[in-house]
């Protein structure tokens, strides 16, 4: 079991990686915290972990609020006493947001609200949580668009994960010698509801596909698998990492035909 005895608190764990990482890390030994606004789908997460005969408690919390970090972490300490492992893995992608000219400031405000705050306060409140373990794994949740720029404008979720990035270099030196790894986990475009609904027809999501070398979306499972190895002692020497998990995507500047 390579997450036996710990606590993980997963944002975003109502549906796609978030839900995966909850049922893995569950499966590794982990008692889970599934935090998300999703209270269906969050609750449906948890009762599948129970199912499997994992540990795991839904707690509604919208990650942009201060109020609600803070909550969903004193729900995990309450839960389970301790806290080892902080999955900021909440996000949205809306459909408005576009090049800089066309995107209004609400779908910018309400992005990086959700994206960039949410880590911040994830970390704001959890950080103390980490330190009273003993220290802990902080996996951050960023994209492939933090590195590359993407053909398909999405002015502010492209931002909004860049600062996600460039806060988890920070926070793993600030945090290094306490024992607080800091990662950020950069998946490639995914098959879960996020991408699929933004690329709502056959056409734009075989423009996407030809971006891709491995020639196919990638699964919410297989970034679970990632995470696992970020949450895990496994990962003990790496902090300030950007684990890219892309099907090559950032690697290629020609895509094989
Ligand atoms: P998803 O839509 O299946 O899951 C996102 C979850 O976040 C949902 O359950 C949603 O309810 C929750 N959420 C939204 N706003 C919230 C808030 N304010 N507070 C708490 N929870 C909130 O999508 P996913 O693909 O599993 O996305 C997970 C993460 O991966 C996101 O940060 C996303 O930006 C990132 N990502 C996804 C892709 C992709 O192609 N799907 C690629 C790169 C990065």
């Amino acid at each position: 079991m390579r997450l036996k005895d710990k606590v993980a608190l997963i944002t975003g764990a109502a549906s796609g990686i978030g839900r995966e990482s909850a049922l893995l890390f569950a499966a590794e030994g982990a008692s889970v915290v599934a935090a998300d606004v999703n209270d269906a789908g969050g609750k449906e997460t948890a009762s599948m972990v129970q199912a499997q005969g994992g540990k795991c408690v839904y707690v509604h919390a919208d990650v942009s609020r201060a109020a609600d970090a803070k909550a969903m972490v004193d729900a995990a300490e309450r839960a389970f006493g301790r806290l080892d492992v902080l999955f900021n893995n909440a996000g949205i992608m809306l459909g408005e947001d576009d090049d800089a000219v066309s995107t209004s400031e609400d779908v910018w405000e309400k992005t990086l609200a959700v994206n960039l705050k949410g880590v911040f306060l994830g970390c704001k409140h959890g950080i103390p949580a980490l330190r009273r373990a003993g220290g802990g794994s902080v996996i951050n949740t960023a994209s492939f668009v933090a590195t590359l720029g993407a053909a398909t404008p999405q002015i502010a979720y492209t931002a909004s994960k860049g600062g996600v990035l460039a806060m988890t270099r920070e926070l793993a030196i600030v945090h290094a010698r306490e024992k607080i790894r800091v990662n950020a986990l950069s998946p490639g475009p995914l098959r879960t509801d996020l991408l699929m609904s933004y690329l709502n027809t056959e056409e734009k999501r075989r423009r996407r596909l030809v971006h891709i070398p491995v020639g196919r979306f990638g699964e919410a499972k297989e970034m679970a698998r990632a995470a696992l190895f970020l949450a895990s002692d496994e990962s003990s020497y790496l902090t300030g990492a950007n684990f890219l998990v892309d099907g090559g995507i950032t690697a290629a500047y020609v895509t094989p035909e």
